[in-house]
C-alpha cells in the first residue's frame, strides 16, 4: 500500500512513513494511492463481530502489511478498551428513523478519542520498531490537547508538550489535560491567547536549528491514521442497523473535515450510504461551498460549538483532489491560489460531483439551542452543542423521513456544561469515571509568552 500527496509533488510514502511524516513535504496531505474494498458478502459477514475485531478488518489493508498482524490486534484492542461502554460507539434511537451514535464514551469524552488512542499507540509501536523518539508539541484551545495527552501517556518512546492559553481553557478542559500526571507529560499555561499558542507552535516548528536538535512532530487532525480509525464507526453503526442490505445516511457535525471525510472513504470501500450531511455552525464555508460551489474564507466567529469554530477545513483538500480525478499539480496550483486569494471557485463539474456525494447545511447559536431544549423534552436526552448543530442540519438537509439517519454525538453534554444548562435548565452530569476530576491533583507549568522560553523548556524535558 503506497500513499501519495494531494499536490503531487512529495515523493509516495509507505503507510508507516506517512503516520511519522503527518503532511506531506509539497504542503500537501497523504492519501492511499487506491482505496480497498470490500464486497458486499464481505460486509455481511462483519455483522456479528466486535468493535475491536471490526477495526482490525478495517484498517489492516491500509498498512500494507507494515505493522505484523498480532502487534496490529494488540494495538487496536488496547486502544479501544479505553471507552467506557461495552459497545465502544453504542447507538440510540431519537424516533423512528434518527439514531445517535455516541463517540463519546472514550478517556476525554469526545469522538477525538477513536483516532487519538489509536494514533497514540501506532506511533509509539513505530518509534520503537525504527528505535526513535518523538517529541509531540501541539496548541490546543482546550479539546484536541485532551485528546492528543490521553493518547500518547505513558508511551515509552514519545513526551507531549501541549500549549494552552493561561485560564482561556474551561476547567473541565484544564482539568483533563493537567491531571495526566505521567512523567511524559507536560502541560504548559502560556500567558498569551490561543493565537499565540500556535504562533509559538509554529516558530518552533520551522526553526531549523531547534528541529535538529529536538525532532519534534505533531498529531494534528491531517494525519492519515486518525482518518482511518473513524471510517471504523460508520461501519459498525451502519451493520448495526441493517447494513449491507440497508442504506443509511450519515449527518456529521463538521470542522476540518476529518470526520465526514472518513464517512466518505467508508462509501469509496463500499459500504452503501445514502446520503452524507456535513452539519457546520456560524463558520459555515463547508456549507456555503456545497451551495454555491465557492470555498471562500470569512475569518472565524466564536459559537457555543467551539471545536467547528474553523476558518479552512483542511481536509476537504483530501476531497478536492478526488474530485479533481486526483490531479496533484492542479490542485498544487489551486491551494497555492486559493493562500493568495482565500476563495476558490469550483468548475460546473466538480461542484456537482460534491453535490452529488454530500448535502450540507448549517445552524446558528439560536437553533443550537432550540435543538438542545426540543430534544430534551421529546426524548429526554441531552445533546451537546456540536451534537445539536447536527440534529438541526439534520432535519434541514434529509431527502426522506425513512432513510435511517446515524447522527454523529462527537462529544459528552458534560464537556459543554454551560451552554447545555443554558439551553435545557439541566446540568449535565460529567460520567462516574471522571466524577472526582475537580478534586485530582493538577500539574501545569506556567510560561511566558515567549518561544525561546518554551523551547528551553521542552529541551530541558524532551
Ligand atoms: C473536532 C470536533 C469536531 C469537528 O470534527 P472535524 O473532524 O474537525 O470535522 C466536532 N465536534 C467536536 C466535539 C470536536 O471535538
Amino acid at each position: 500500500m503506497r500513499y501519495v500527496s494531494t499536490r503531487g509533488q512529495a515523493p509516495e510514502l509507505s503507510f508507516e512513513d506517512v503516520v511519522l511524516a503527518g503532511l506531506a513535504s509539497d504542503g500537501g496531505l497523504y492519501v492511499p494511492k487506491t482505496i480497498p474494498t470490500f464486497s458486499m458478502a464481505e460486509i455481511a459477514a462483519m455483522g456479528s463481530l466486535n468493535y475491536a475485531d471490526l477495526a482490525y478488518k478495517i484498517i489492516a489493508p491500509f498498512t500494507g502489511g507494515e505493522i505484523a498482524p498480532d502487534a496490529l490486534k494488540k494495538i487496536i484492542d488496547d486502544s479501544y478498551a479505553q471507552f467506557r461502554h461495552s459497545a465502544v460507539a453504542p447507538l440510540k434511537q431519537l424516533d423512528a428513523h434518527t439514531f445517535v451514535l455516541e463517540l463519546f464514551h472514550g478517556p476525554t469524552l469526545a469522538f477525538k478519542d477513536f483516532a487519538l488512542q489509536f494514533l497514540g499507540r501506532l506511533l509509539d509501536h513505530i518509534l520503537q520498531k525504527r528505535g526513535q523518539k518523538a517529541v509531540i508539541v501541539g496548541a490546543t484551545s482546550g479539546d484536541t490537547g485532551s485528546a492528543a495527552i490521553a493518547g500518547c501517556r505513558a508511551r515509552s518512546n514519545m513526551s507531549i508538550f501541549i500549549l494552552h492559553p493561561k485560564g482561556r481553557v474551561s476547567d473541565v478542559q484544564r482539568k483533563q489535560m493537567t491531571t495526566v500526571l505521567d512523567s511524559n507529560v507536560h502541560n504548559i499555561a502560556v500567558e498569551g491567547t490561543f493565537d499565540d499558542c500556535q504562533d509559538i507552535v509554529k516558530t518552533l516548528f520551522n526553526d531549523k536549528n531547534f528541529r535538529a536538535e529536538t525532532p519534534i512532530t505533531a498529531v494534528n487532525s491531517i494525519n492519515w491514521a486518525r482518518i482511518l480509525a473513524q471510517v471504523v464507526y460508520y461501519f459498525y453503526s451502519a451493520l448495526a442497523l441493517g447494513a449491507p442490505a440497508k442504506a443509511v445516511s450519515f449527518c456529521v457535525p463538521t470542522g476540518n473535515f476529518g470526520d465526514i471525510y472518513a464517512g466518505y472513504i467508508a462509501k469509496r470501500m463500499g459500504l452503501p450510504i445514502n446520503q452524507l450531511i456535513i452539519a457546520t455552525n456560524r463558520n459555515d464555508i463547508l456549507s456555503r461551498c456545497v451551495a454555491t460551489g465557492t470555498y471562500g474564507m470569512n475569518g472565524v466567529s466564536p459559537t457555543i460549538s467551539p471545536s467547528m469554530d474553523i476558518q479552512i477545513s483542511s481536509n476537504f483538500e483530501r476531497l478536492l483532489f478526488d474530485l479533481h480525478d486526483r490531479d496533484g499539480g492542479g490542485i498544487n496550483r489551486m491551494m497555492n491560489n486559493f493562500r493568495e486569494a482565500k476563495s476558490l471557485t469550483l468548475s460546473p463539474l466538480v461542484h456537482s460531483r460534491l453535490k452529488a456525494e454530500f448535502a450540507a447545511a448549517s445552524a446558528n447559536d439560536d437553533e443550537t439551542k432550540n435543538t438542545i431544549a426540543e430534544t430534551f423534552a421529546a426524548t429526554g436526552e441531552l445533546l451537546d452543542p456540536h451534537t445539536a448543530v447536527g440534529l438541526c442540519a439534520a432535519h434541514k438537509a434529509r431527502a426522506d423521513n425513512t432513510t435511517p439517519l446515524v447522527l454523529l454525538a462527537t462529544a459528552h453534554p458534560a464537556k459543554f456544561p454551560d451552554a447545555v444548562t443554558a439551553a435545557s435548565g439541566v446540568h449535565p452530569a460529567l460520567p462516574a469515571h471522571l466524577a472526582d476530576l475537580f478534586s485530582r491533583e493538577e500539574r501545569l507549568d506556567e510560561l511566558p509568552c515567549d518561544a525561546t522560553a518554551i523551547k528551553k523548556f521542552i529541551q530541558g524535558r524532551g
